[in-house]
């Protein structure tokens, strides 16, 4: 294993997070920004199109926050260039600072055999985040996921069908050294095998854990049996995300009908195995908002989710262009605060939280308020400014 040199030359440091008051505004702000987007006078410096599940962002981090936050030229919100980085505007108040926005250094290096490294692997925020197996036996067919962008970053040329656990080795230790990633994200698009797709991710995710130390999440469906799930565990990953998308089954079956036929109760199964061999809070779920779900019945499940020690991340939509739901607006603000406030209670009382995840998107939290809301629970968030008519995404 190679020393560790922790660059930090393009990861934020959330030990800068601002506190009290402040941090409240920075709360309000991210849900805002997640709800109608950002501006763009200067560029994302990192961002992601397409790649598995509700992608496209920008990767920013306001005020010691990780955020992913959507393009949307029709936003009130402005990114401006600034002498040293850049900064969220509202007309002409500036709200907050985006800091550590440079290029990630690892991105200019190549394999070997002259594979650029961030067509294997990219950084979200401080977590290396990959798409292992960028290709789902749904893509394509009436079973492909409505939110999803798995093939589009794949015929554009800007990622591989496959990669290695070498690979990802290499890569993560460069990650870690020049970047400082703390953790890696490892997902893959569905297959038709019974495990799903969990062994290979698996494998990729030890070869990244023995090479550069780093915690590891990895995504995959329920495989067929549950016993795939002993030996992911015994592959030393640290955390498993198993996502149902939506708690409501109608909305499932109408934008996800691969996942839909393996049923809400599977998942619940599966989750109930994770819990024993991973602990609580080290197994999550996405639970996306915005798709026409019943608020009061995924927040119940949500609850039912949190009763056995599993994380739901909940995420408002994030429609990826070239996606089939690329013109479905992202839920407002005030839905998606409703539901988080909810979430976070659960979650408070049962004790988890982001920290209680050690890996992968639920330790991240960038695509997501949750966390947020849950350490501001007692306070009221404030209302930056009324979002001006016309502007909802
Ligand atoms: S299962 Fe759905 S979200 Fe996951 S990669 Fe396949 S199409 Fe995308």
């Amino acid at each position: 294993m190679t020393d560790v040199v922790v660059a930090a030359a393009t990861s934020g440091d959330r030990s800068e997070r601002p506190a009290g008051q402040d941090a409240a505004e920075v709360a309000s702000l991210i849900m805002e920004l997640q709800a109608v987007g950002l501006r763009l006078e200067t560029e994302f410096a990192n961002s992601r199109r397409g790649g598995a599940g509700p992608s496209d962002s920008g990767m920013l981090w306001i005020d010691g926050v990780p955020v992913t936050v959507p393009p949307n030229s029709a936003s009130p919100y402005v990114l401006r260039a600034e002498k040293n980085g850049q900064a969220i505007y509202l007309d002409d108040a500036k709200l907050a600072s985006v800091s550590n926005t440079t290029r990630p250094r690892f991105y200019d290096l190549t394999t070997a055999d002259g594979i650029p490294y961030h067509q294997i692997a990219l950084l979200h925020l401080d977590s290396l985040a990959s798409t292992v197996v960028q290709t789902c036996n749904y893509w394509g067919n009436s079973d492909q996921c409505g939110f999803c962008g798995i093939g589009l970053s794949l015929a554009a040329g800007r990622t591989i069908a496959k990669k290695t656990p070498a690979m990802l080795a290499e890569v993560a230790v460069a990650a870690r050294d020049l970047d400082g990633a703390v953790d890696a994200t490892l997902t893959t698009g569905s297959s038709v095998a019974p495990d799903r797709g969990a062994l290979y991710v698996s494998r990729c995710g030890q070869a990244v854990k023995e090479a550069a130390g780093l915690p590891v999440e990895v995504q995959f469906e329920p495989p067929q049996d549950l016993r795939v799930l002993d030996q992911v565990h015994d592959m030393g990953i640290d955390a498993v995300g198993i996502h149902v998308e939506s708690f409501d089954p109608a909305v499932l079956a109408r934008v996800a009908p691969g996942k839909a036929r393996t049923g809400i109760a599977r998942y619940f199964e599966t989750w109930e195995r994770a819990v024993e061999l991973f602990g609580e809070g080290r197994v999550s779920t996405y639970v996306i908002l915005g798709m026409g779900e019943d608020p009061e019945l995924t927040a119940e499940r949500c609850r039912q989710a949190v009763d056995i020690g599993v994380y739901p991340f909940v995420v408002p939509l994030r429609p990826v262009a070239g996606s089939l739901m690329e013109d479905i607006p992202a839920p407002s603000r005030e839905y998606t605060e409703l539901i988080y406030r909810k979430v976070a209670g659960f979650l408070a009382r049962r004790g988890l939280s982001a920290d209680t995840a050690v890996a992968g998107c639920a330790r991240c939290q960038a695509c997501s308020a949750l966390n947020l809301v849950q350490q501001q629970q007692s306070k009221p968030l404030l209302q930056i400014s009324p979002r001006p008519a016309g502007s909802t995404r």
